[in-house]
């Protein structure tokens, strides 16, 4: 499998995963001008793509589905909770939306949705396998519960959001109302709710992690790979040598991670 991402935060997001046959988009949070744009820096033709996979209803993650519906003509997979809101607040004919509840198939990539703790209808995180390969990719969430936890077990890469420092979140210039959202267990992920999940995940035998969905409001990348990486040292394993660690931003796409 190939997987790049080619954003990452509260401005947007999209990830972009291929076994070499079916090529497939995780949301569209940016229009399909700006999507196929970022593909192309990172080398990626996106014309060939089958299908978006919808994991909840948030702008950052959904307000490009219908423009790239619009362009490729293809449709979107969501959770068949999530789909009245999905279609209701962007306008999104139902016949385009494929809904899932377990499992499913697009064409030899099996997705796998789990439901994050997460104020949206039904937010999910997914693992996708091919080739005795998975990769798994959690953000948007308040809470690591045992139900996530069990999804990202034994992932070869895991996508985990590492969204804020708490004292930078405290400090900012949120409403106190937003940081209340945020820090609460239907919120996004602190950097050391992030380092405690990996922490367990390492055990587990994952080898390679991207932080992602970091804020750039109240999160610095060195903040969120320094809390990851001192929480891992614990366990005496050091970044390059016994794990892989990196970066989705929201600017850039990241390199591509093949597995
Ligand atoms: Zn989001
Ligand atoms: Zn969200």
């Amino acid at each position: 499998m190939e997987i790049c991402i080619f954003a990452s935060g509260s401005k947007g997001n999209c990830l972009y995963i291929s076994d070499g046959k079916t090529f497939i988009l995780v949301d569209a949070g940016y229009s399909y001008r700006t999507i196929a744009a970022r593909a192309a820096a990172a080398g990626i033709d996106i014309s060939g793509v089958g299908a978006i996979i919808s994991t909840h209803c948030h702008y950052d993650h959904s307000r490009g589905i219908s423009s790239v519906i619009d362009s490729l003509g293809i449709p979107v997979y969501a959770h068949a909770d999530g789909i009245e809101a999905l279609s209701l607040l962007y306008g999104i004919g139902k016949k385009h939306i494929v809904p899932f509840k377990g499992d499913f198939f697009i064409g030899g990539l099996r997705f796998s949705p789990y439901l994050l703790s997460h104020d949206a209808p039904a937010c999910c995180g997914i693992s996708i396998e091919s080739g005795g390969r998975r990769v798994s990719i959690a953000t948007d969430l308040g809470k690591v519960d045992e139900e996530a936890l069990a999804h990202m077990r034994g992932a070869d890469l895991v996508v985990i959001e590492s969204n804020h420092d708490v004292e930078m979140l405290k400090k900012g210039r949120y409403s106190a109302a937003l940081k209340r959202r945020i820090l609460s267990p239907v919120g996004h992920l602190s950097n050391e709710q992030c380092a405690e999940a990996m922490e367990k995940l390492l055990e587990w035998g994952t080898k390679a992690f991207v932080l992602a969905h970091l804020s750039e409001e109240n999160n610095l990348p060195e903040l969120a790979f320094s809390c990851a990486t001192q929480r891992l040292l614990s366990l005496c394993a050091r970044e390059g040598r016994d794990y892989s660690l990196y970066l989705a931003g929201q600017r850039w796409p990241t390199g591509v991670f093949a597995l």
